[in-house]
């Protein structure tokens, strides 16, 4: 099988490509990543060599670029790149506009003239909106997105089901909620709280720290997303979710008292505008479906996370001075 994964440079996407490489010895990448700030080829550096595995340096909303890959015969795709941080998403709309629903219809329109056995749409459980004190996100819940991130994925959800009724491109969309794990940029909650912790330095924490977020150990999200590239039923939509939900203040105190780190660096600043209260995943159509089981609790997976910064400090510490910018340059000409 040849899988077209994009924005596989990225947090999720890179997990994905080792997930894939080490689970399937004869099936074929093409990692397509435009290298935003996010993207980063250190992810994959293990595995630059592998002979069944190409990078391409391109956008996805560069309709010649992406027809001329799938004209190299493309079976599936997996589709994670994207625009992902909300509070990005707030100061700069446009940008997640423009990646998020046109890319995701440039590579629908190249999927559907190509003919693709299966195109997964990776998206999140943000475009549901918030929840009150209870209850929890199902595949019907209407979608309900808050903030231009989760809006945007929210339209790119919305094509993707277009183009499955419209043309019967053979689709799946997953929802997900909020992932942790290796090679997460440390603008993401978990891991600014470790870098920042490491550092000293002091931990933002949005309003009152009680809003609620549900977490997954990114691998049982790839082991996910590989259940449904082959078994999902075309058409439909799958929720993901750890059963761990959490406040964020809950999860920085977790990590504080993990390395040992005294509760007065955290620092309480003025909410995120929008800010949803409470997501919470109801993943029984996956687990009864295809029989997805995760792997990691929070406590284990957390654990692993903490671990993993500790032993990578040359990782983030490059990300924190963009030295590895400079290293993309070199390999792939300025940016
Ligand atoms: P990320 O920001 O770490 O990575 C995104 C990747 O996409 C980067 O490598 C970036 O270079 C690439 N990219 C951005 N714009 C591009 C473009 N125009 N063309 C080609 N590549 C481009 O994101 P992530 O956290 O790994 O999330 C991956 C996907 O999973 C996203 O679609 C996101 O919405 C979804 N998701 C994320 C989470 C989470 O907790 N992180 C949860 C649920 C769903």
């Amino acid at each position: 099988m040849k899988i077209l994964i994009t924005g596989g440079a990225g947090f999720i996407g890179s997990n994905f490509v080792h997930y894939i490489l080490n689970r399937y010895s004869d099936y074929e990448i093409i990692n397509l990543d435009a290298l935003t700030y996010a993207g980063n080829l250190e992810n994959l550096r293990t595995i630059q060599e592998n002979s069944n595995y190409t990078f391409i340096k391109g956008d996805i909303t560069d309709s010649k670029l992406v027809g001329s890959l799938f004209e190299q015969g493309v079976d599936s795709v997996v589709h994670f790149a994207a625009e992902s941080h909300v509070d990005r998403s707030i100061l700069e709309p446009d940008v997640f506009v423009k990646t998020n629903v046109l890319g995701t219809q440039v590579l629908l329109e190249a999927a559907r003239k190509h003919s693709v056995k299966k195109f997964v749409h990776v998206s999140t459980d943000e475009v549901y909106g918030t929840l009150g004190e209870t209850g929890l996100f199902t595949e019907e819940t209407p979608l309900s997105p808050n903030s231009p991130y989760s809006a945007s994925k929210a339209g790119s959800d919305l094509l993707v089901r277009s183009y499955h009724e419209t043309y019967g491109l053979p689709v799946n969309i997953t929802r997900c909620s909020n992932n942790y794990g290796p090679y997460q940029f440390p603008e993401k909650l978990i891991p600014l709280m470790i870098v920042n912790a490491l550092d000293d330095k002091s931990l933002p924490v949005y309003g009152d720290g009680l809003n609620i977020r549900d977490w997954l150990y990114v691998e049982d999200h790839c082991s996910a997303i590989d259940l449904v590239l082959h078994k999902g039923v075309n058409g439909e939509v799958y929720n993901i979710g750890g059963n761990n939900e959490r406040t964020n203040i809950q999860i920085v105190q977790t990590i504080l008292h993990e390395l040992g780190k005294p509760e007065s660096l955290i620092k309480y600043v003025k909410d995120r505008p929008g800010h949803d209260r409470r997501y919470g995943i109801d993943a029984t159509k996956i687990t009864r479906e295809l029989g997805w089981e995760p792997k990691h609790n929070f406590e284990t997976g957390i654990h692993e996370t903490i671990r993993w910064y500790l032993n990578n400090e040359i990782w983030w510490k490059r990300i924190q001075s963009c030295e590895y910018q400079k290293y993309f340059d070199e390999q792939y000409g300025a940016r």
